[in-house]
């Protein structure tokens, strides 16, 4: 089957249109970020939020570091709010989503309070570290982020997602047992596989391989499992244990460590121009320098975005071959690529800096391409 290469089809205008709405929504939010801090810095602004925290805490540092932060989500969020909005219109608009807007603001508010409280905290942890080592701070914070990093890995299944979805674990027996299969014959195992309730919300489809030790799960979106073959799913399965048997979540951690080694760095130089050159602020510990800290992790981001999603594309390529190894049969890993982008409106055949610069995932038509290409090999000897 499928011998025959088949040409990936070009994009509707209408994906073509709703993924490029998609992508300047994305960098029209990155640059109000970056605008805001850069203004609030620029202007003094952040001194001025600093004291007003500093009153509202009876003048109590920690409380104040709380209720800054505080003020700084809030105003982001008042600037991002309609963007937030007409994003959750245009899903409708492509018929996209199910969530109704009381719905969508119950989740708005969700997001903002879990915001508040890992800003908080981490902001918490930073200005403590700053205080009390102000020579070694920016090594004792990165550590102290990876930590962090570890432990959110490690909890965000079982604490984070489900603040936002309901998740329960796969009742399929046949496709447990597929999944015992495979990973048998990995010779690996994967503790759980789990339904995840997205069509409540979305009509796009999505599977992931999430958390780490024993939190360590795949999930399997209900709107895929109700429209796709089982093996289909078998495919979409084999792709995720791919992830799992290549350690794809450790190493991706191990490049967010280096990265935020290097952020630190960078911060601490920041900080310290802004100190001794220009005298923006007196000390480390002001805490409304806290902006010039996030600036820098933002720009680093940025500037590092094509080599991050490079290493993703990387890693996504090993799960699909991982998958193509490992099902009977080529042809339904294809047609759950194509039904995937079918029905998540995704591109195909996005162009090359797009994909390059913007795309964790290689573009369907070349994993398409790469699973034919593969048959070919295999079935000629
Ligand atoms: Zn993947």
């Amino acid at each position: 089957m499928a011998a025959t290469s088949t040409l990936a089809p070009p994009d509707s205008p209408e994906v073509r249109r709703y993924n490029r709405i998609r992508r300047w929504l994305g960098i029209a939010e990155f640059l109000l970020g970056l605008a805001l801090l850069a203004v609030l810095l620029a202007t003094g602004w952040t001194g001025w939020l600093r004291d007003v925290a500093y009153s509202g805490a009876f003048q109590s540092y920690v409380f104040a570091v709380f209720l800054y932060v505080l003020m700084l989500i809030l105003i982001s969020k008042a600037l991002g709010l309609a963007m937030d909005y007409y994003s959750f219109r245009l899903e409708h608009r492509y018929h996209l989503s199910n969530q109704k807007a009381k719905a969508w603001m119950w989740d708005e508010v969700k997001g903002f309070l879990v915001t508040v409280v890992l800003a908080a905290a981490l902001a918490e942890l930073l200005y403590f570290i700053i205080r009390h080592f102000p020579q070694s701070w920016w090594v004792l914070a990165w550590f102290g982020f990876l930590v962090v990093t570890v432990l959110l890995a490690q909890l965000a299944p079982v604490i984070l997602f489900p603040i936002f979805y309901k998740f329960e674990p796969l009742q399929d027996e046949e496709l447990k047992l597929r999944l015992v299969r495979l990973g048998e014959r990995a010779g690996t195992r994967v503790r759980g596989v789990y339904k995840w309730h997205l069509s409540e919300k979305s009509k796009k489809a999505n599977a992931a391989l999430t958390g780490l030790g024993n939190t360590r799960r795949i999930i399997l979106a209900d709107t895929l499992l109700e429209n796709y073959t089982a093996d289909e799913i078998e495919a979409v399965l084999a792709h995720e244990l791919g992830h799992h048997v290549h350690k794809h979540i450790l190493k991706g951690m191990a490049i967010q460590t280096a990265v935020t080694f290097a952020g630190f760095w960078a911060a601490n130089w920041a900080l310290h121009y802004a100190i001794d050159r220009l005298h923006v602020f007196d000390t480390l510990s002001d805490f409304a320098n806290l902006p010039l800290v996030v600036l820098t992790f933002a720009v680093l981001r940025f500037l590092l975005m094509p080599a991050l999603n490079g290493f993703s594309r990387f890693n996504e390529r090993e799960a699909d071959r991982y998958a193509f190894e490992n099902i009977g049969n080529i042809a339904p890993f294809i047609t759950s690529m194509n039904k995937l982008a079918a029905q998540n409106l995704a591109e195909r055949t996005p162009s090359r800096w797009v994909e390059w610069w913007f795309h964790s995932h290689p573009a369907i038509s070349r994993r398409v391409a790469a699973a034919e290409s593969w048959e070919k090999r295999v079935t000629s000897g």
